[in-house]
């Protein structure tokens, strides 16, 4: 038995990396969110159609024999969680020293400066695309 499943598994993905413990944790999540809230008829759909959507996703990543398609999708979606991460600390960061600083971003490379509060007008020059341009503090 065990060697027919492994012999069933060779050249199979697996699924055990970061996106697929992610689908589970969101699967897991969103069940029991639905056993404790009490959505409408609408929303309740939406939420199982998401669940099992997942659960086909999350199987189908297991038995896929396309290793190298599923690896790629899992570094993707790494590095898009990497960057909400980021993006999550930066707002924190934002947050705390709201009182001190005022934080916008560069018109020429959108780029997140910071300047001091309280010092008037005056003139910012972007470190990353060397843009200047006049801010209120
Ligand atoms: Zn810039």
């Amino acid at each position: 038995m065990r060697e027919k499943l492994a012999r069933f598994m060779a050249g199979r993905y697996g699924g055990n990396d970061l996106l697929n413990k992610t689908l589970m944790i969101t699967i897991f999540v969103l069940i029991i969110l639905q056993i404790i809230l009490p959505f409408g008829a609408i929303l309740d759909l939406v939420l199982s159609l998401l669940v099992w959507g997942m659960l086909i996703l999350y199987t189908f990543r297991i038995f896929s024999r396309n290793t190298s398609k599923r690896v790629a999708e899992n570094y993707a979606y790494w590095t898009w969680a990497q960057k909400v991460k980021r993006s999550f600390t930066g707002r924190r960061e934002m947050f705390k020293q709201r009182k001190d600083y005022r934080f916008f971003r560069c018109p020429g490379c959108k780029n997140m400066l910071r300047i001091p509060r309280g010092k008037g007008k005056v003139k910012v020059h972007c470190r990353q695309c060397g843009h200047s341009f006049d801010a209120k503090t």
